[in-house]
């Protein structure tokens, strides 16, 4: 019977004389270590190096004396290097008359219980670290140190700029430029890094070490990129890639916030860069009004009859020029908290664009003549739609005042073209041009690619025609070259489908 329980037991059973000779060794134990009965039978067990047989004698004693449980947590090799986790539960034979003092060891693996607890530790950890900064480089340095060296040799994060071009931009352990011991080379390598991120699948590599495992990493306004884990001990299996996906994901997670909160730091900036525009081209036309005012009543006080009706003009034009430039900046601030609010109402009704662009032009006519830009007008017979008339005429005059201010005096061409459902909207200037740099952000709040000591201005022109052409259900594009022009185009639908 007794040797019935020992072929069936689940557990490793074991039984060794007092110096680590091993007397007997069970189906289960050759399981568990991967050495055969023929080979350790008469040996010393092969888990038995001297330090650990002095740790294991000494607990035996205290077991013995009930100072303490007869269980010993141990942490052994299997016959092929990879990591086992045992609890020894041990009891001492008392010497026979035909042999030694003996113990007898029953081993219960708990390598898969301890590697769980560890992967729950590591991400709870994971959880507390992401969250403590708000810098996506620190969120990533975080997120490479976590893993290292308890579950990998080495962690890494890739970046793609452009498809097939990865780059390693933070590693923890092995450094990532070298490979991970000599001869071996850099695994994975850039092209399986690549379709990691093409693909969107992790993908796992546990043939023969080192092995490595790769998850794909994307977080809003960043898609290309992966976390990679490599190592040349136990090879990565289905749980080690569990654990690496909720990792990503919560790191996603963090960069995500890391991204808001970047976000929300630069619309505090730009708002207050804004504020601070906005008070200075509030104050300068009220300043120049205050001063022309005061000059015109002193000519009329000092003589009353005899200041010259010309020199009335010029100043009634200044103080009308200036007041129509606050009255612009005061619309665009009310557009803003309307656009804000929700509240960009449209009225919608029969508008020839024609006869509107050609409206504008000729209140334009007298401030191109006296900057000598020379405008062109291409005009089809018939450009009809339903729209709002006051906010195309917006829309318009925002264009064509951009291209005047930014034109350099160059010529400025306005052309429309028809399609069947489509009216389009092309407004060309030979000016200064934009960097490429700038043109994604350029149709956002308070955004400039120039600076407001060479051009007044508070970056808000552009936002609101985008808003309102988008409202109306259009678009708005632009294509331009630094230093050489740029054009913007509008496409409106005729009427709103
Ligand atoms: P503002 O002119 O008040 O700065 P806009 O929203 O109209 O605001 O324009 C935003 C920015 O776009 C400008 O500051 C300028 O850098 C750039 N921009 C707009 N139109 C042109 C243009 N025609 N040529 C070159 N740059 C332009």
């Amino acid at each position: 019977m007794l040797e019935a329980i020992l072929q069936v037991s689940p557990l490793a059973i074991h039984l060794m004389d007092l110096d680590g000779t091993v007397r007997l060794w069970n189906p289960a134990a050759e399981r568990l270590f991967g050495w055969s009965r023929e080979d350790v039978l008469d040996h010393r067990a092969p888990w038995a190096t001297d330090a650990r047989w002095e740790k294991f004698r000494r607990h035996l004693e205290q077991a013995t004396q009930g100072v303490e449980p007869p269980c010993l947590e141990l942490e052994l090799h299997r016959r092929d290097g990879t990591p086992l986790h045992v609890e020894l539960w041990t009891a001492p034979m008392p010497p026979s008359t035909t042999g030694p003092a003996q113990c007898l060891g029953m081993l219960v693996d708990v390598t898969e219980r301890r590697r769980g607890e560890a992967h729950r530790r590591l991400l709870s950890e994971a959880s507390e670290v992401l969250g403590s900064s708000l810098e996506q480089d620190a969120t990533l340095e975080h997120l490479v140190r976590l893993a290292v060296p308890g579950c990998a040799d080495s962690c890494r994060v890739f970046l793609e700029d452009a498809p097939g071009e990865v780059r390693c931009v933070v590693s923890a352990g092995l450094d990532a430029r070298e490979p991970l011991d000599a001869g071996t080379p850099l695994v994975p390598d850039e092209a399986a890094v690549s379709r990691i991120i093409a693909s969107g699948e992790p993908a796992l590599h546990d043939a023969e070490p080192p092995s490595w495992l790769g998850v794909p990493l994307a977080w809003p306004g960043r898609k290309g990129a992966a976390l990679v884990f490599s190592r040349t001990g136990r090879t990565f299996d289905a749980r080690d890639m569990a654990l690496a996906r909720e990792l990503a994901r919560r790191a996603s997670l963090a960069l995500d916030h890391a991204r808001q909160y970047h976000e929300a730091r630069q619309a505090i900036r730009l708002r207050e860069e804004f504020l601070a525009i906005a008070s200075h081209e509030l104050k300068s036309p009220i300043s120049a009004l205050q001063l022309q005012v005061q000059n015109l009543r002193t000519a009329l006080e000092r003589t009353p009859d005899t200041v010259p009706r010309e020199r009335l003009h010029r100043g009634l034009d200044l103080v009308g020029r200036q007041a129509k430039r606050q009255a612009k900046l005061i619309d665009a601030l009310l557009d803003v908290s309307r656009i804000h609010a929700g509240r960009l109402e449209l009225n919608p009704e029969p508008v020839d664009l024609g006869a509107l662009v050609r409206e504008v032009a000729e209140r334009f006519e007298p401030e191109m003549a006296g900057a000598g830009t020379h405008l062109t007008l291409t005009l089809p017979l018939e450009a009809h739609g339903h729209w709002d008339r006051l906010r195309l005429d917006q829309v318009l005059t925002n264009l064509m005042s951009n291209a005047m201010k930014y034109g350099r005096g160059n010529p400025v061409q306005v052309a429309l073209s028809n399609t069947e459902a489509h009216v389009r909207l092309d407004v060309r200037d030979a000016g200064i041009g934009i960097a490429p740099e700038h043109l994604p952000r350029l149709f956002h709040r308070f955004e400039r690619a120039v600076s407001s000591r060479d051009y007044s201005g508070v970056g808000l022109g552009l936002w609101i025609v985008r808003e309102v052409v988008e409202a109306m259900g259009g678009h708005v594009t632009v294509s331009s070259e630094l230093g050489v022009g740029s054009t913007f185009t509008v496409v409106l639908p005729r009427a709103r489908g």
